[in-house]
């Protein structure tokens, strides 16, 4: 017997988009019942915990929503969406003060009160609002107590694996989770259901994002049919502590504030590379940077574990400790000192710009279905600035909540279309009939096969070969079984389905790099160096289809500035 639950509203995630949405839709109509599922504990996962730098928006004088609008789409290579850009730069400034005004974040602030705004790569303005560089846990902590304070429902420890079609096909009619604390299958209906399980490029050998990241929203969208767009741009960011392979901490981040605030890259001779790559140097956007660090290491300039070095060892000691405490003692862990030193890094997996296809009010094709946060696309283009993914997860979080709460009443409770209840469940179940294999050694060998063929600097060959060698070890994971049997937190079986949409997830992504032939942003094609005419640009976007996935580049529409033009 599969158990079942039914809410209005089903939040899938606890991030900046999940808690946003869920206390929007409790607000809008306090009537209608809310639910909020989610893989970890509500609070405590997630990358939105994790935010360092902060978050941009336009408070400052002299700066603008114009000016924030203009960085986003030039940093974009004129790839994203601007109806959503704009609205990202112009609800983060109602965000931000519901943050500080309603939720109770304190930020850091200035000497006159105001709040304090730094400087992040590939701005204009020194926009990004933070409390030290420790910003996400002040964000989460303030949204999960606001939570926790209202009747809204949890289900901690519940991973979503299928998006389940009602039986008449029309729209979503709830969602097959997995309770891990028991191993039960649990089938949760409802009328509206929000994706916003932050993506998070995991597949990666150095990679940032937090351990219950692995894509399952991208993969469960994916399988339900729903088209992915952007899934080529993956952001490196430049600066992934690299402290060998026996510690997790190799491939966590150091915050982007650093090279703001003056920090130097340096290669393995100790020598400033970054200007005979760009202008900016080490403020260039994280794209170039991040490419610019991939040659010097493939050129054999390397430290002694492989990658290359941050200095802020010119800058004031105490000011450095002062700013960057949180990265100092991080630093200090791996024994490495940060204000004082030097600190070996390597570009690492951040952040995905792509995502499922949706409208500015959140809705998707499919009747039911909204996204928002790292899940969803469109928003970046080729290239997300720092501080715009949380501003990003906030805007489009809450928007989402007031959305479904607007449409709910008119959603009805549909009845689940069982077979597809049933296909989901056999294929959790796979790996307990499975014979042999090794599941670490596919994770291995995704590891490499992404950073070395799909990672910073790409080829048609290299894709052409990843896409082969991804169907190899997708055929290698499914013939590996679970020797446990025990279904109650048995992380071996989660981990193996984690692998399982990351594979998925690594082929769309693979499938979208190969048709874009043009280099824009995050995506870089040796084979074709050149971004092409901004007038002409198109955007990927990739739907599985049986078990083919189908690219079609699909025209930008330039509905507010065309390229040569500008807002200011
Ligand atoms: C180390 C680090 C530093 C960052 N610093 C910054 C910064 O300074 N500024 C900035 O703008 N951005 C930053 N980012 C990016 C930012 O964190 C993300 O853009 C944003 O937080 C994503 O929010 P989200 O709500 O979409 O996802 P998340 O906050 O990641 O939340 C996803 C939620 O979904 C849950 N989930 C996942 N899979 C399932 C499943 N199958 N079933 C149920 N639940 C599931 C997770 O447990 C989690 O609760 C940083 C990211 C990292 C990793």
């Amino acid at each position: 017997m599969l158990a079942q639950l039914h809410t209005d509203i089903l939040v899938l995630g606890s991030g900046g988009a999940g808690l946003f949405a869920a206390l929007h839709a409790k607000q809008a109509d306090p009537r209608l019942s809310v639910t909020v599922a989610v893989k970890g504990l509500l609070g405590k996962c997630g990358c939105t915990r994790m935010v360092q730098g902060g978050y941009n928006v336009a408070l400052a004088q002299g700066d603008s929503v114009e000016r924030h609008f203009m960085d986003t789409i030039e940093g974009g290579k004129w790839l994203p969406d601007q109806d959503l850009a704009w609205k990202l730069v112009t609800l983060a400034v109602e965000r931000i003060h519901e943050l500080e005004n309603e939720l109770g974040c304190f930020f850091d602030r200035n000497p006159d009160g105001t709040v304090h705004q730094k400087a992040f790569a590939g701005q204009t303005f020194d926009r990004t609002v933070h409390k030290g560089d420790l910003t996400g846990i002040e964000i989460i902590n303030r949204l999960a107590e606001q939570v926790w304070a209202r009747d809204i429902g949890r289900l901690e420890e519940h991973r979503a694996v299928e998006l389940v079609r009602a039986a008449d096909g029309d729209g979503i009619a709830g969602v097959l989770f997995i309770d891990m604390r028991t191993g039960e299958y649990r089938f949760v209906r409802a009328r509206a259901v929000l994706l916003a399980t932050g993506g998070g490029p995991t597949m990666y050998k150095y990679h940032t994002p937090s351990g219950d990241k692995s894509c399952d929203g991208l993969a469960m969208a994916l399988r339900a049919g729903l088209a992915l767009r952007d899934m080529e741009m993956v952001q490196f960011h430049p600066t992934g502590l690299l402290a060998g392979t026996h510690t997790r901490m190799t491939g966590t981040v150091l915050e982007e504030g650093l090279r703001g605030a003056g920090g130097y890259l340096l290669n393995g001779d100790k020598e400033r590379f970054m200007s005979r790559y760009d202008a900016k140097g080490e403020r260039a956007t994280r794209d170039i940077v991040s490419r610019a660090m991939f040659a010097e290491m493939r050129a054999g300039r390397t430290t002694p574990n492989g990658g290359l070095y941050i200095s802020m060892q010119h800058l004031e000691r105490a000011e450095v400790g002062r700013q960057f405490k949180g990265m100092v003692e991080r630093c200090a862990d791996c024994g490495f000192d940060l204000a004082g030193g030097l600190v070996e890094v390597v570009p690492t997996a951040h952040y995905m710009m792509g995502g499922v296809e949706f409208r500015a009010d959140c809705s998707t094709s499919l009747r039911g279905l909204y996204v928002a946060g790292e899940d969803s696309g469109g928003v970046h283009g080729a290239n997300r600035l720092g501080g715009n993914g949380v501003a990003n997860s906030t805007v489009f979080g809450a928007v989402a909540g007031d959305t479904m709460a607007a449409h709910a009443r008119d959603l009805p409770l549909r009845a689940p279309d069982r077979a597809a209840i049933d296909a989901a469940i056999a294929r959790c179940e796979r790996p307990f009939s499975a014979p042999g294999g090794n599941v670490n050694e596919v994770r291995e060998a995704l590891y490499e096969l992404m950073w070395d063929k799909v990672g910073i600097i790409r080829s048609g060959a290299d894709l052409q070969a990843a896409r082969e060698r991804l169907q190899a070890l997708r055929d290698a994971l499914a013939a590996s079984g679970i020797r446990d049997a025990t279904r109650a937190y048995n992380l071996t079986w989660h981990d193996r389905l984690n692998l399982e949409n990351l594979l998925e997830v690594s082929a769309a992504i693979t499938a979208a790099a190969l048709a874009r032939e043009d280099s824009r942003g995050a995506h870089f094609r040796e084979d074709f160096p050149e971004a092409g005419p901004l007038e002409r640009s198109a955007y990927t976007s990739v739907r599985q289809v049986e078990d083919e996935l189908v690219v079609a580049m699909k025209p930008v529409a330039f509905t507010r500035v065309r390229p040569g033009e500008s807002l200011l």
